[in-house]
């Protein structure tokens, strides 16, 4: 893992934006928890992924359903069956890996190399297998590749099994079989259980979505690479129920809706791109990855799928209750097909993080180089907007500022603090990216200006208190 990825590692801990679980057991792997700058960043990137789908659709609502669903949810889905990964483990080193990451890893060595066909014709290869599931096919491409994983240096593997990604519990004090519950691996099953529900009380008829956003859990086989592979993650994702036939028309829509959602963010178009996924679900019709392009290279952050009819037929099967809707006007009786953006929120954290970490080396006045650290957010984005510091500790300059504070925090976060130097306050901000500091000295006394200070340019200005909230608000509106 290369070394700006380190670094946006190492700095998350430090600042407040993310830790490792139970740190102090020496952590629990792939499992993270937000500080308190991280879960204020979260928050809004959730709430604005959240007033996009809900505020600005009019036919799309939000739900939350819960993490526990009926297990016979998961047979319905196919997930108990197919809801696998191919494992092997190297023999040698002990440790396991993912037949299919390995093999695709190999295909990106061959694309360096300049052969991109011979890596293509691997995966393509590998698909083919997979499809039929074929896992010694699977096993022989590895051992044909000559594969040797990092460290070890050899190719001892054992066979290739399939892995169930879900997590199982008890529910209820009984102990046997029918007692076992799953936590679930996507929150989609949610919606689509609920589907007659919501379009039966909200009386909106397709084409209409539902929003959700909530944890999903996955027994990863491989869980590197920070908050990209978790094992309790968040997921944002929203299906939208239209008629038979429309589906290519509503999937090209959304395609550009959630692009266009991440541009408005302020991700930069040229580090974002959609990927056509080789193999499909065994529920997809299409399916396309928008992917950004990481420290550590393109990686899927949201996934656009159109799931057809599948989830609503399985689960009228398997429940015995008609999932349909009637459309009175057309005197027509269907069951809608769905178009779902799913989204982790994880990923679109690490792709914020990344996007605003900087650094920059500049010359002080006497003549030393000094480096510098900074988020940059986009001031919507981030966890605390405006930090409010008295130059002084005396004549009065803390009261003045605390009133300029409480104005403030009405409608923005607020940051407050009076000790150390001027300088060292505006760096401890730039590094957890806050915006705009203000800062309240004698001149505010007589004439009621204060500094209003610039996180990215270091610029500095004079303004009016009395339109010092009025343009904050403005510059932290989405
Ligand atoms: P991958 O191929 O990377 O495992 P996926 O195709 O299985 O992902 P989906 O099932 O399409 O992922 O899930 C939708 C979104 O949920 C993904 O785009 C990703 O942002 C997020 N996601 C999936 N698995 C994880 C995970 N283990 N940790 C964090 N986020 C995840």
């Amino acid at each position: 893992e290369n070394e700006v990825f380190q670094k946006i590692i190492s700095h998350c801990k430090e600042y407040g934006f993310v830790f490792q679980s139970s740190e102090i057991y020496d952590g629990l792997q792939a499992v993270y928890d937000y500080g308190q700058n991280g879960s204020a960043l979260r928050n809004n990137l959730q709430q604005a992924w959240w007033l996009a789908m809900t505020r600005l659709n009019d036919n799309i609502v939000g739900i939350d359903a819960a993490i526990f669903m009926h297990p016979t949810t998961w047979q319905a889905s196919g997930h108990i069956e197919g809801f696998n990964d191919p494992m092997i483990d190297n023999k040698d080193s002990q440790k396991r890996y993912r037949a299919d990451q390995i093999i695709e890893a190999r295909a990106e060595q061959y694309e360096k190399e300049g052969d991109k066909e011979k890596g293509q014709a691997l995966v393509d290869k590998m698909n083919d297998f997979l499809k039929k599931e074929d896992l010694e096919g699977v096993y022989n491409l590895i051992v044909e590749e000559n594969i040797v994983c990092e460290i070890s240096g050899t190719a001892n593997w054992t066979e290739v099994r399939q892995f169930n990604l879900m997590f199982s519990t008890q529910i209820g004090s009984v102990d046997n079989e029918s007692s076992q519950v799953y936590l679930r691996p996507e929150t989609a099953q949610g919606i689509f259980v609920n589907y007659l529900n919501v379009q039966k009380t909200s009386r909106l008829q397709p084409p209409f979505g539902i929003a959700q956003v909530g944890k999903a859990f996955r027994n990863e086989i491989v869980a590197r690479q920070f908050i990209m592979r978790m094992r309790e993650f968040t997921q944002m994702e929203m299906q939208f129920f239209i008629k038979p036939g429309t589906q290519q028309e509503w999937f090209a829509k959304w395609k550009e809706n959630r692009h266009q959602w991440h541009l408005a963010i302020g991700t930069p178009a040229e580090k974002l791109r959609f990927h056509v996924h080789d193999k499909l679900a065994h529920y997809a019709d299409a399916a396309e990855d928008i992917e950004f392009n990481y420290p550590i290279g393109w990686k899927e952050m949201e996934g656009i799928h159109s799931r057809t009819d599948f989830d609503l037929k399985q689960h009228e099967e398997y429940s015995k209750k008609k999932l349909r809707f009637h459309d009175a006007q057309a005197k027509e009786n269907y069951v809608p097909y769905v178009i779902e953006t799913s989204i982790g929120l994880d990923r679109l954290f690490l792709s914020v993080m990344s996007n605003a970490y900087q650094e920059t080396e500049s010359t002080n006045e006497k003549g030393n180089v000094e480096k510098r650290i900074f988020l940059s957010f986009p001031a919507p984005l981030a966890p605390t907007k405006v930090a409010v510091f008295p130059l002084t500790k005396k004549d009065g300059l803390p009261d003045k500022a605390k009133e300029i504070l409480k104005d403030l925090s009405l409608d923005l976060e607020t940051f407050y603090e009076e000790s150390a130097s001027i300088g060292k306050r505006y760096a401890r901000q730039d590094v957890v990216g806050t915006p705009f500091c203000v800062t309240v000295d004698h001149d505010t006394l007589e004439n009621n200006t204060v500094t209003l200070r610039y996180r990215d340019t270091m610029e500095q200005i004079r303004i009016p208190i009395s339109e010092l909230k009025a343009k904050l608000l403005h510059e932290c509106s989405m």
